[in-house]
C-alpha cells in the first residue's frame, strides 16, 4: 500500500466539533439496550422514557411484533425496488387503502419515511410561478422541502407561527397561479395545535392547497385517532394533502400523504423522494395494518394517554419553569438557558428519568427546554415521580 497522503479535510471538521462542543450542542447517541416502551434499558439500568414519540404504547406491543415476524415470513425481509419498479408489493398496497379509508381520502401514498414525504410534496406542487406560505415553526423536513421548491423557481414565504392574518396578507400580495400553504398540525417541539379550521378557510378563500403534517397528531387526536383534522371535524376535502408518520403513534416507521386522487397520482409520478427510493420492506406494511387496528379500537390508551397529560399540566403548575399551553402528548418545559437546560436534563439522568433537553437551532434562540413526550404507556405513578423529581431539582 502506498503511503496515504494526510488531509486537512478532517482537521478542519475537528475544529468545527469542538466548537459544537464548546457552544454546548455536540450531539451525541445513547446506545438503548431494550424494546422502546415506558422503560428504555442503558448501561445496565432502566431509565423512565420521556423521550419517544410512541404516544400510545405500540412500539414494544407484541401484537406489532407478530405481524412484523408473520409479515417477514410470508413477503421476505425487503421489498427489492423502488414502488414504481418491482417494489410495490401487495401488503404495500393494502396498507394504502386502509390508510385512506381511515383518513376518508380517496387515496394515499405510503413512503419510506416521514422525512421523504413531506420532501416530496412541496416541490411537486410548487415550482416556479409557484408560492408557498409556511409556518415558521414548521420542522425540518418541510423547511427542507420548501429550499427545494425554492431552488425550483418557487416564491417560498414564511409567517409567524399560527399568525393567520399575517399570512392572510401574504396570499392576497401574491399573484401566484399556484398556492401552497403548509404547517405542522401539532408543532413538535412545543405541541400546541394549528389554527387548522382557519387555515382550510384562507385555503379556500385564496384557491390554495392545504398541507398538513400530522406527525404527531396521527392516532393522538381526532375519534379513533384519525387526526388533527377530525379533531377539528374538518373534511377530506380534494385541496387537502395530509401526511401522517407511521412511526410515532403507529409504532412502527414509514408515513403516508392522503389526498385526491389525482393528487396522489400526480405525486406518485413527480415525487423525487418516492420514485427514486427502495420501498420500505413489505413486513412493515403488515405490521402497519395490525398497528390501524389498534389505533382504531385504541380509545382506551387515548383516555390514559390524556390523563398522563392532563396530570402532569396539573401537577407543572408549581414548578418555577414555564409549560405553554400544548393539549397533546408533547409537552415542552421551558428553561431558556441551553446549559441550565443541560444540566436540568442530566439531573434527571442521574435519577433514571430519560427527559431529552432541545435547544438552538431545533428551537428560537433562549428557549431550550425539557421535551416531556407522554405516552399511554406512563402510568399516574409515572408522572408523579417525574413531577416530584422537577421539584426537586428545583
Ligand atoms: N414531521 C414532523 C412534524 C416530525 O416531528 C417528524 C419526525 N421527527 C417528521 C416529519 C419526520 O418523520 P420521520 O421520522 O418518519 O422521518
Amino acid at each position: 500500500m502506498p503511503e496515504l497522503a494526510p488531509s486537512r479535510l478532517d482537521a478542519r471538521l475537528e475544529a468545527e466539533l469542538q466548537e459544537f462542543t464548546a457552544a454546548g450542542r455536540r450531539r451525541q447517541r445513547r446506545i438503548v439496550d431494550s424494546a422502546c416502551g415506558r422503560t428504555l434499558t442503558v448501561d445496565g439500568r432502566q431509565r423512565l422514557n420521556f423521550a419517544s414519540n410512541d404516544y400510545l404504547g405500540l412500539a414494544g406491543d407484541p401484537a406489532l411484533a407478530q405481524a412484523l415476524a408473520a409479515g417477514a415470513q410470508a413477503w421476505g425481509a425487503g421489498s427489492g425496488a423502488a414502488h414504481l419498479v418491482s417494489g410495490h408489493l401487495a401488503p404495500h398496497q393494502a396498507l394504502e387503502d386502509a390508510l385512506a379509508a381511515f383518513t376518508g381520502f380517496p387515496r394515499a401514498l405510503c413512503f419510506a419515511t416521514g422525512y421523504l414525504a413531506n420532501l416530496a410534496v412541496t416541490p411537486a406542487l410548487a415550482g416556479r410561478g409557484a408560492a408557498v406560505f409556511a409556518d415558521k415553526l414548521n420542522h425540518a423536513s418541510l423547511i427542507d422541502a420548501m429550499q427545494l421548491a425554492k431552488a425550483n423557481g418557487a416564491d417560498v414565504r414564511r409567517y409567524p407561527h399560527n399568525d393567520l392574518a399575517a399570512l392572510e396578507r401574504l396570499l392576497a400580495a401574491s399573484p401566484a397561479a399556484t398556492k401552497l400553504i403548509v404547517t405542522d398540525a401539532v408543532f413538535s417541539m412545543d405541541g400546541d395545535l394549528a389554527p387548522l379550521p382557519g387555515l382550510f378557510a384562507l385555503a379556500e378563500r385564496h384557491d390554495a392547497w392545504l398541507v398538513i403534517d400530522d406527525a404527531h397528531g396521527f392516532g393522538v387526536l381526532g375519534p379513533q385517532g384519525r387526526g388533527s383534522l377530525a379533531h377539528f371535524g374538518l373534511p377530506a376535502a380534494p385541496r387537502i394533502l395530509l401526511m401522517g408518520t407511521l412511526g410515532k403513534a403507529a409504532g412502527v416507521g414509514g408515513a403516508f400523504v392522503a389526498g385526491s386522487a389525482t393528487a396522489i397520482d400526480y405525486l406518485l409520478n413527480t415525487g423525487r423522494s418516492y420514485i427514486f427510493t427502495t420501498a420500505a420492506p413489505p413486513a412493515m406494511a403488515c405490521a402497519l395494518a395490525a398497528s390501524l387496528r389498534l389505533i382504531g379500537d385504541g380509545d382506551a390508551r387515548r383516555r390514559q394517554l390524556f390523563a398522563n397529560i392532563a396530570r402532569l399540566r396539573d401537577g407543572a403548575a408549581g414548578l418555577p419553569w414555564r409549560l405553554p399551553a400544548s393539549p397533546t402528548a408533547i409537552q415542552p418545559l421551558i428553561v431558556g438557558d441551553n446549559q441550565a437546560t443541560l444540566a436540568l436534563a442530566q439531573a434527571l439522568w442521574e435519577r433514571d428519568l430519560w427527559v431529552p433537553a432541545i435547544r438552538p437551532p431545533t428551537v428560537p434562540q433562549g428557549s431550550a427546554r425539557l421535551r416531556i413526550s407522554l405516552s399511554a404507556a406512563h402510568t399516574a405513578d409515572d408522572i408523579d415521580h417525574l413531577l416530584a423529581t422537577l421539584k426537586e431539582l428545583a
